[in-house]
């Protein structure tokens, strides 16, 4: 027994370091693979016509935690006919999220991520790259728990590690936005983050991603239901592989068809909590009102 785990120790650091190889030469691959007509003009961003772009900015006042997305929440309707939310949940993932940052890039788009506390904790220069690259950061509980099946405590201390993670990942707090694991919500969390004034985002499709294996069933997936619909906020995960390799052609799919992107800003970053910020870093070895009128909640601050 112990000399077949010595054995697979020996042959798996050739593996990985071929793993790493591939994942390098992922790009390049990928863009051989896609007819250069397809992708967008390499070009500056913003301004380059050939790009998916960010066609409006909207800032989201978040005090009183209003929910959007119309799966669950149906007050405050923001989106034009035509427009998109991309929203990415579960990361951040080595490969994976990488990929999808890459095809936002290519395209000068931006999206709403929602990454899982342990992974930002696991994997926090992914996370920084995210920033970096100036899509919007919300949180996604600690441990991706199934917050309805929980005590209120330990639904609020999963809420609350998430959020703390972000922000120790990160050494800056991100975006008061939330959304439950697999949309699991009840009415009592909803009241405690209306009073941490954290917004919570349903969706108004769910790509069903992670069920698909095929990259080609993610794009019709998306694509239909946006054709349904006419327009949204669009759930998808950066933890996905398969989705990782769907996003440059449903990026160009999305453009060619004339949906517009809406990049979501908070107006305020989200207060962390300090019992959770402290108990992460120590963790880590110190290393690291819905009813209000729309106009007040979503502005456009840039078009
Ligand atoms: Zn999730």
């Amino acid at each position: 027994m112990r000399a077949a785990t010595v054995c697979a120790m020996a042959i798996s650091i050739p593996l990985m370091a071929a793993a790493a190889w591939a994942q390098n030469n992922a790009t390049l691959s990928e863009r051989l693979g896609t007819p250069l007509a397809q992708r967008a003009n390499p070009g500056p961003c913003p301004g380059n016509p050939e790009a998916l772009g960010v066609a409006r900015v909207v800032e989201i006042d978040t005090t009183g935690g209003p929910g959007f997305g119309f799966e669950h929440f149906k007050a405050y309707d923001f989106l034009r006919d035509g427009e998109v939310v991309l929203t990415f949940d579960d990361g951040p993932w080595p490969g994976n999220t990488p990929a999808v940052l890459r095809a936002l890039a290519e395209q000068c788009t931006k999206a709403i991520f929602f990454p899982i506390g342990k992974h930002a904790i696991w994997h926090p220069e992914i996370l920084k790259q995210v920033a970096a690259a100036g899509h919007t950061i919300g949180s996604h509980t600690w441990s991706h728990a199934d917050l309805s099946k929980l005590t209120p405590d330990q639904a609020k201390e999963e809420i609350e590690k998430g959020v703390s993670a972000v922000r120790v990942a990160l050494g800056q707090p991100e975006s008061s936005f939330f959304r439950f694991p697999a949309l699991r919500h009840s009415p009592e969390l909803l009241t405690y983050l209306s009073a941490r004034n954290i917004g919570t985002f349903s969706t108004d499709m769910d790509s069903f991603d992670f069920k698909m294996r095929k990259s080609e069933q993610i794009i019709e997936s998306v694509v239909s239901k946006l054709k349904k619909h006419g327009k949204g906020i669009v759930l998808m995960h950066d933890f996905q592989h398969p989705t990782s390799l769907a996003l440059p052609e449903l990026l160009v799919q999305l453009k060619n068809n004339g949906y517009k992107i809406v990049q979501v800003k908070a107006k305020e970053p989200v207060q962390t909590l300090a019992e959770y910020d402290q108990q992460l870093e120590k963790e880590l070895g110190g290393g690291t009102g819905n009813s209000r009128p729309i106009l007040s909640v979503v502005r456009t601050i840039s078009e």
